[in-house]
C-alpha cells in the first residue's frame, strides 16, 4: 500500500509539462507564462500629470496660500491624448488633465482643488514642490526590463501589465485535454431514467467540471460497457488527449475487463493508496498517454481527482505549485479517524474573527455524494491518529472560498 504522498510523488514524476503556445491574451487568464516577459517601452511611457489641475514651475508657487494666493496667467490647455510638446514659460500656468503629458519646462502640477480658476488666469491657493502630482516616465517599468518571469501565474493584474506592454498574444503552456471515460454495465446517460439495477453516469459530469475548475479541457468519451471492444473503442476516441481519466473498474482484487484491457494495451499499475475515501487508483500509460483510473464510487472519484488528477493537470499546465496548501481549522464537530488510513472528510470551512472553523457535512461513506454538496474543504485526519474532537485543530484542504456557498 502506498501513502498518499508516495502516490502523488510517483504520479507527478511521470508527468510531462506541456509545450508552449501563443494564446490571445484573454485565453491566457489563470494560465502559466512560458517565457520571461520584457517591457517594449517605459511605463509610464511619458512624464504626465497625476491630477486634474495646472502644470507649473514649483518655484512660481512659493509662498502661495489661501490667504495670499499667487496669480499666474493660464496660457494653454493639455488634455489626455495631446502630444504636449509646447513648453511652459516661467511665470505661467497651463491647464492640464490627469494622464496628459507634462509640458517641457513644468516640474509640478497643482491640483484644481488648490486653485481658484479665473477667465485667463488662475489663483494658486497653495505652494507645491517639484515633482508633486507628476508621474515620471519609466518610474513603474523601464524599457527592456523583465516584468514577469517564465512560470508566472497570469491573473488579471499580470494580464493588465502585459496588455500595457503590447502582449496581444501571450506565450503560455498548453491547456491539458482530459479524456473522461466512465466504465460499467450499470451506467446510463444522465438524460435517461435508469432501469432496474442501473444508475446514471454521474461521475462524468462531476469529473469534467473538476477538470474545468483545474483549468483544463474535458473531452467526454461517454460510457464504456464492461466489454473489451467497448473499452478499446472508448480509448481509441481519446487518442488526441493529454490525459485519460476513467472512473470505475479498477478495484483491487476484482476481476474486471477494464483492468484487463488496460494491462494489455499499455503499462498500468493498480495502486492501493492508504486513504479513505479512494484507495484503488490505477496509473500508467495507454498508447503513450498518461492514464489515471479513479474509483467508481462518486465520493472516492471526487476526492481522488482532487488529490491526484488536479496536481497532474497543474504540472502539465506549467504550474510550480501543484498541491493545495492545507489551512489550519478548528473543528465544530468530531471527525472520525479512518484508523491506519488517511481520512479526507468533507467539510464546510468558514472564516471567523479568530481564524478558520469547519464542520463536517454529514455521513462520510464513499457512495454518499450529498455530503460533497455543501462541502468546500477536505479535513485531514492523519493515518494512525485518533478521532479529531470538536474544538480541536485540524489541517484542511480548501477547495473553494466560503463566499461561494
Ligand atoms: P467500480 O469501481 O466499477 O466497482 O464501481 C464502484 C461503485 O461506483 C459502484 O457502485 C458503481 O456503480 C459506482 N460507479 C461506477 N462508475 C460510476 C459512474 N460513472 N457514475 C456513478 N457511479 C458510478
Ligand atoms: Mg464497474
Amino acid at each position: 500500500m502506498l501513502s498518499v504522498d508516495e502516490a502523488q510523488e510517483q504520479l507527478l514524476a511521470a508527468i510531462p509539462v506541456l509545450a508552449l503556445e501563443e494564446a490571445p491574451i484573454l485565453e491566457a487568464l489563470d494560465r502559466v507564462l512560458g517565457h520571461d516577459a520584457h517591457a517594449d517601452l517605459d511605463l509610464p511611457p511619458f512624464t504626465n500629470s497625476a491630477m486634474d489641475g495646472f502644470a507649473v514651475l514649483a518655484a512660481d508657487t512659493a509662498g502661495a496660500s489661501a490667504d495670499s494666493p499667487r496669480r499666474l496667467p493660464v496660457v494653454g490647455y493639455i488634455a489626455a491624448g495631446d502630444p504636449g510638446t509646447t513648453p511652459l514659460s516661467p511665470g505661467t500656468a497651463v491647464r492640464i488633465m490627469t494622464g496628459a503629458p507634462l509640458p517641457p519646462g513644468a516640474d509640478a502640477v497643482i491640483p484644481i482643488e488648490q486653485t481658484r480658476p479665473l477667465e485667463d488666469a488662475v489663483d494658486l491657493l497653495a505652494a507645491v514642490s517639484g515633482g508633486d502630482s507628476v508621474r515620471y516616465a519609466g518610474e513603474d517599468v523601464r524599457r527592456g526590463q523583465r516584468v514577469l518571469q517564465a512560470g508566472a501565474l497570469l491573473r488579471p493584474g499580470e494580464l493588465g501589465l502585459l496588455a500595457s506592454l503590447g502582449y496581444a498574444r501571450v506565450p503560455v503552456h498548453r491547456k491539458p485535454i482530459v479524456a473522461i471515460l466512465s466504465t460499467g454495465d450499470e451506467l446510463v446517460d444522465i438524460g435517461k431514467v435508469p432501469g432496474p439495477g442501473q444508475i446514471r453516469n454521474s461521475n462524468a459530469a462531476m469529473l469534467a467540471s473538476q477538470v474545468l475548475r483545474a483549468g483544463a479541457t474535458p473531452q467526454m468519451l461517454g460510457i464504456a460497457r464492461d466489454t473489451r471492444e467497448a473499452v478499446h473503442a472508448a480509448l481509441d476516441a481519446g487518442r488526441g488527449a493529454d490525459l485519460y481519466v476513467s472512473s470505475g473498474g479498477v478495484s483491487v482484487g476484482d476481476f474486471d475487463v477494464v483492468k484487463q484491457v488496460l494491462t494489455e494495451r499499455g503499462s498500468v499499475d493498480f495502486w492501493r493508496v492508504n486513504m479513505r475515501p479512494g484507495k484503488p487508483v490505477a496509473f500508467g500509460r495507454i498508447d503513450g498517454i498518461p492514464f489515471l483510473g479513479l474509483p467508481g464510487n462518486p465520493v472516492s472519484a471526487f476526492v481522488t481527482f482532487e488529490l491526484f488528477a488536479r496536481p497532474v493537470l497543474r504540472k502539465m499546465a506549467g504550474h510550480r505549485l501543484r498541491y493545495r496548501q492545507p489551512i489550519p481549522v478548528v473543528m465544530d464537530d468530531r471527525v472520525p479517524s479512518a484508523n491506519t488510513r488517511r481520512h479526507f472528510a468533507r467539510a464546510f470551512a468558514r472564516w471567523e474573527q479568530d481564524g478558520w472553523h469547519a464542520s463536517t457535512t454529514g455521513a462520510q461513506e464513499s457512495h454518499l455524494l450529498s455530503s460533497t454538496v455543501v462541502a468546500n474543504a477536505l479535513v485531514i485526519v492523519p493515518e494512525g491518529s485518533a478521532d479529531i474532537a470538536a474544538g480541536e485543530r485540524a489541517a484542511a484542504l480548501l477547495l473553494e472560498w466560503p463566499e461561494s456557498l
